[in-house]
């Protein structure tokens, strides 16, 4: 009750005043102050009714809940109040009102378990003297269902009790929460993904005037750029300085709006040069987005390439360099046939010319045709280099590595350079090859090589010098060595020994050569996993050491040497023989060649198949001894001559050797899987067909 609402001192009844006006005063006194106290009832009661009006608006309408907490100095906790939306925000039973104690214990009983802590804290924070408390917490209805739920309380103490008596209000903010959550990992997302993406993201917008602005890019680019450690955030267009002066402009002109397309996006690349890399190419990609009021956002990312670009470039150059590489073999392979068919004529004739001896040549003639075959021999055994080097380079020359006994491929080696080493009266030695030294290599290869380095011994030694094979293991390598007691080579002429066609002087010295033949050597012996090595002394002779891995295998058969070798036959010339040969060739030059060196045998016969049709016929009319035939007939190659003939019962046993002008050794091996007794490359050696034909005519066809 206010000052107001009590009798005031002037209203006191006079118990003196004995007179009836005065107990008349005192009468209207009484009534007015009841009419006062009435009007003051009315009134009060209209503000109660207002107020209660009030509460229960605010109590229904307010969103969220509305509480009143108090809280007692014994560590009691009540809900004096709590609004209807309290109880509809925790799904709590309305009929909890009038129980303040149970109403407490209910909505602690809703906070999720995980966030229960909070109220330690709360309670802490009020002890501590803090008026205001707020925060977020999980509530679980009644249903399970999960709700987030923000308070806020603001305190006013009660000096009467000691109690406090928090006022607060609770808001369900589910959405808010959830929409904050994505945000949060849409923000780590955004983060991580600067973070790891090798390059960077960003945005730029440029305003409707063209002004670009940076406004987003990944943390990445100070790496990228290589910015100075202390730019600031905001100033990422100072990666603009490090962009190529040549590539400045395109780069601005990049965010020119000028007939942009915002569906397509926008690809670029770009040069940088940065301060520790160096020079650097980046590219991107960006879609641009207009918005309403003319502006453009640009949504990219950049990265460096330079890895990816120097490696394109290289596998350009690669392609390009293997495709003129494979022009090149290609080229040569056809120049070498080509060449080898006049060349059969050249040499072929020139050695029949040599033996005749119908006294229609003179000395000097016979010199001449000498020289003319030795010019042809000089070109073949360029053209074979050539095409082996061009071969070895264009990765196309297939190895058959196995176990080879090394003892049986020098033997080899030597028996092919013996005539030479004859004629340049060097003695050949190879007493210290260890025995059952066996090598991993492949044989055709490896006596190559050796013949190469034993007739250069020979070619650049003295007249009864000598060349020396020695062969021992080291290791788990076998090492051949050939030590010749010839010029030598000086320190400046080994600097350039292995480069092509450089014969370091020799073409002056008169001693025939290509300039390749240790080229292939090195290559070759690279190609067998091997090593190679020279020492030399001007005047005392030189000595080529390889190494090549030593096997414990089993070496292979080595008494098959390849068609190509064969040595000469020993058939001799003096049997009487006769014998039918049939020759499947379309080329006359070739026909003649070959009908020239059948007649030095009378005995023999020999017919032309000019067509692989025609071969076949004249076969089956008349089964020949023995086939020669070329592998390029006009109708047909020599492979499908000799299917045909397969397949006629009487011919399959005939004898067959091919001619050819494809040196290839993969072309030299099909034929001997295919049952070619010989393989006889153009140019025709003479002496070589001659001995062949001895060798392979059956022997009931030369003793008849
Ligand atoms: P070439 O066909 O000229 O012999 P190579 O490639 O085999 O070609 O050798 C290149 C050059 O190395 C030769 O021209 C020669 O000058 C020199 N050479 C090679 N082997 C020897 C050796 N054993 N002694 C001295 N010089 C040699």
């Amino acid at each position: 009750m206010d000052a107001q609402d009590a009798p005031s001192a002037g209203a006191t009844p006079d118990r003196q005043g004995p007179s009836g006006s005065s107990l008349h005063d005192e009468l209207e006194r009484v009534r007015a102050a009841l009419a006062q106290s009435q009007a003051r009832e009315a009134e009060l009661s209209t503000r109660l009714s207002h107020c209660e009006y009030l509460v229960k608006g605010l109590s229904r309408h307010t969103p969220g809940g509305l509480i009143v907490l108090d809280r007692q100095p014994d560590q009691h906790r009540r809900i004096p109040y709590a609004s209807d939306g309290l109880f509809a925000l925790l799904d709590l039973d309305p009929a909890l009102a009038s129980d303040p104690d149970a109403l407490f214990l209910a909505m602690v009983q809703r906070i999720h378990p995980e966030h229960r802590a909070m109220i330690g804290k709360w309670e802490a924070a009020a002890d501590a003297g803090s008026r205001q408390l707020a925060g977020d917490f999980k509530i679980t209805r009644a249903n399970g269902e999960e709700r987030w739920i923000a308070m806020q309380l603001g305190m006013q103490v009660d000096d009467h009790h000691g109690h406090s008596i928090w006022f607060g209000m609770l808001q369900d903010v589910t959405d808010r929460q959830h929409m904050a959550q994505r945000l949060h990992e849409r923000d780590l997302l955004l983060k991580s993904l600067g973070r790891n993406l090798p390059g960077i993201i960003y945005k730029v917008w440029v305003s409707p005037q063209g002004e670009p602005h940076m406004q987003y890019v990944s943390a990445q680019v100070k790496q990228l750029y290589e910015l100075p450690a202390d730019t600031p955030p905001n100033d990422w267009n100072r990666h603009y300085e490090r962009i190529h002066p040549d590539d400045a402009a395109g780069v601005r002109q990049l965010l020119t709006t000028e007939g942009l397309d915002s569906s397509k996006p926008v690809s670029y690349e770009y040069r940088v040069l940065l301060p520790s890399k160096g020079l650097r190419w980046l590219a991107g990609q960006a879609m641009p987005m207009t918005e309403p009021d003319g502006s453009v956002s640009w949504y990219g990312y950049t990265s460096d390439v330079t890895e990816q670009k120097l490696y394109a470039d290289a596998m350009i150059s690669a392609k390009a360099a293997e495709r003129a590489n494979q022009a090149k073999s290609e080229f040569l392979s056809r120049m070498s046939h080509e060449l080898r068919t006049p060349l059969n004529a050249v040499i072929g004739f020139a050695q029949l010319l040599q033996m005749d001896r119908s006294q229609v040549f003179g000395d000097t003639q016979r010199g001449h045709v000498r020289l003319i075959e030795k010019a042809g021999q000089h070109l073949l055994s360029v053209l074979s280099d050539v095409l082996d080097l061009s071969r070895i380079e264009a990765g196309r020359l297939p190895l058959d590595m196995s176990a080879q006994d090394c003892r049986h491929v020098v033997d080899d080696a030597l028996q092919m350079v013996s005539d030479l080493a004859r004629r340049h009266r060097i003695t050949l030695r190879d007493d210290d090859i260890a025995p059952h030294l066996t090598v991993q290599a492949d044989r055709v290869r490896l006596r190559q090589v050796l013949v190469n380095l034993l007739v250069n011994g020979i070619k650049y030694n003295r007249p009864g010098g000598e060349v020396t094979v020695n062969g021992w293991s080291d290791g788990g390598r076998v090492v051949l060595e050939i030590r010749d007691s010839g010029i030598g080579l000086s320190a400046d002429q080994r600097a350039h020994l292995f480069e092509p066609f450089n014969r370091l002087g020799a073409e002056r010295s008169g001693i025939e050569g290509t300039g390749i033949g240790l080229v292939i050597v090195q290559r070759l012996v690279t190609l067998m996993q091997g090593d190679i090595e020279v020492e030399s002394t001007p005047g005392q002779g030189s000595c080529f050491r390889i190494w090549l891995p030593l096997t414990v295998d089993t070496p292979v058969d080595s008494g098959a040497i390849p068609l190509d070798d064969t040595p000469v036959g020993t058939a001799s010339k003096d049997k009487p023989m006769t014998a039918t040969i049939l020759y499947a060739e379309d080329n006359e030059v070739n026909v003649l060649l070959v009908q020239e060196v059948i007649r030095m045998r009378p005995q023999w016969q020999l017919q032309v198949g000019r067509s692989g049709a025609q071969a076949l016929a004249l076969a089956q009319a008349h089964p020949p001894d023995l086939m020669l035939v070329d592998m390029h007939l006009g109708d047909m190659t020599g492979f499908d001559l000799v299917d045909a003939m397969d397949r006629d019962g009487r011919l399959r046993t005939v004898p067959r050797v091919a001619l050819s002008a494809d040196a290839m050794p993969d072309r030299i091996h099909a034929a001997q899987d295919r049952g070619f007794k010989a393989y006889l490359t153009k140019p025709l050696d003479v002496m070589a067909l001659l001995h062949c034909l001895d060798e392979h005519l059956p022997s009931s066809a030369r003793t008849q």
